[in-house]
């Protein structure tokens, strides 16, 4: 069967030159092999993350380490920033693990606005945060930096950042912001096969979870510190995966950060002027719209205001060998969206909109 190629956001096109990467000879975890493998990512993973920080890599999809999260650092209530599908799971997860959590909710579209946060923790009664930096089923970016400096105001409550769909596509630097923990999965804009995630912690996050009675092993983040040290993760990683993130750091450093994060920017705006072009709105509040990718209403036609039939729309352009996204929960066929992030170029974007306009043309 011929490969329908991805522009979901997430699970993301994976290149053949990963492909390749992934499917180099098994070695053993505790070798020197896999310690030279790690040893020789980890200066590019810190620069990637601007972090003097060891960081760290977990064989689980995001939500494994979001979930790990909350069980190193919650102790006595976590605010979860609310504003799409992802974020507000954040809190039913909370819940689950039986934390005291409560929710700062926006209407689906809007960001976390700092002022909106600081009322939250001037309560007190808060230990931890969690943010999704860029909510992937809204595709809406809250202001990360405007937020993060609150911690300067409530230094004793823990930021843990979701960058899932974010991370590589635009400098997030780790250190400067003065976060706690930042993590993401690799299957968004790393382009890279579901099953590993990218984290780190800052020492206050270490220092508390060394605190927490019920961490667990599995998520134990003094357990990544001290494994880190030696080029290790605590329990068998997926080797394969992280023969893949090592091919992938080396092509983000051939092309650039710089360069990466100017094609993200770009292969966006085209999609943006494709939206606009056919006379769509776009689902985010004007200003906060993701840079890895684009949601955009079903609403007016330019030309007689009529709406799209987003299941329509997307069979047409499965037809010509494209998979696009009709919509994520409540938002679901009201909405669409088109994934710019990974290895996308202004080709293969091109690519795309050909057939989305030729779509458009039997709509
Ligand atoms: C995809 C995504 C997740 C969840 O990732 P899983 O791989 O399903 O664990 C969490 N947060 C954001 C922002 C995402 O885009």
């Amino acid at each position: 069967m011929a490969h329908i190629k991805l522009y979901i956001p997430g699970p993301v096109e994976v290149s053949e030159k990963t492909f390749k990467a992934l499917c180099s000879p098994m070695i053993g975890h505790r070798g020197q092999g896999f310690k030279d493998l790690y040893a020789k990512m980890q200066p590019q993973l810190q620069t990637l993350l601007s972090t003097k920080q060891l960081v760290y890599l977990s064989t689980s999809s995001a939500w494994g380490v979001m979930e790990g999260a909350l069980r190193n650092l919650t102790s006595k209530k976590v605010l979860c920033c609310m504003k799409g599908a992802f974020s507000d799971k954040w809190l039913d997860v909370a819940k689950r693990c039986g934390k005291e959590a409560d929710g700062l909710q926006v209407p689906w579209g809007s960001p976390i606005r700092a002022e909106d946060v600081d009322k939250k923790l001037a309560t007190g009664q808060f230990d931890t945060l969690t943010l999704i930096h860029n909510e992937t089923s809204t595709g809406t970016m809250s202001p990360l930096a405007e937020i993060a400096a609150l911690k300067n105001k409530y230094p004793d409550v823990l930021f843990i950042v979701d960058a899932v769909s974010s991370m590589t596509a635009l400098p997030i630097g780790f250190d400067a912001l003065g976060i706690d923990i930042l993590l993401a999965g690799t299957q968004k804009a790393f382009a890279l096969p579901p099953g590993l995630s990218v984290f780190v912690c800052s020492p206050a996050a270490l220092a508390k979870a060394a605190t927490m009675k019920d961490r667990g092993y599995y998520f134990d983040l003094v357990e990544f510190e001290k494994n880190a040290k030696d080029s290790m993760t605590p329990s068998t990683p997926s080797i394969p995966h992280i023969y893949g993130l090592a091919s992938k750091l080396e092509d983000f450093f051939t092309e650039g950060l710089e360069a990466r994060y100017a094609r993200h920017t770009k292969t966006n705006q085209m999609t943006r002027d494709w939206a606009a072009k056919h006379g769509f709105t776009l689902f985010p509040e004007k200003g906060f719209e993701s840079v890895t990718l684009t949601c955009v209403n079903n609403g007016a036609k330019a030309d007689g205001g009529r709406v799209v039939d987003v299941a329509k729309l997307q069979k047409l352009v499965k037809d010509q060998g494209f998979l696009i996204d009709g919509g994520y929960g409540k938002i679901k066929g009201t909405t669409f969206r088109l994934s710019n992030m990974g290895d996308e170029t202004e080709a293969t974007m091109n690519q795309l909109y050909a057939a989305l306009d030729g779509a458009m043309a039997k709509l």
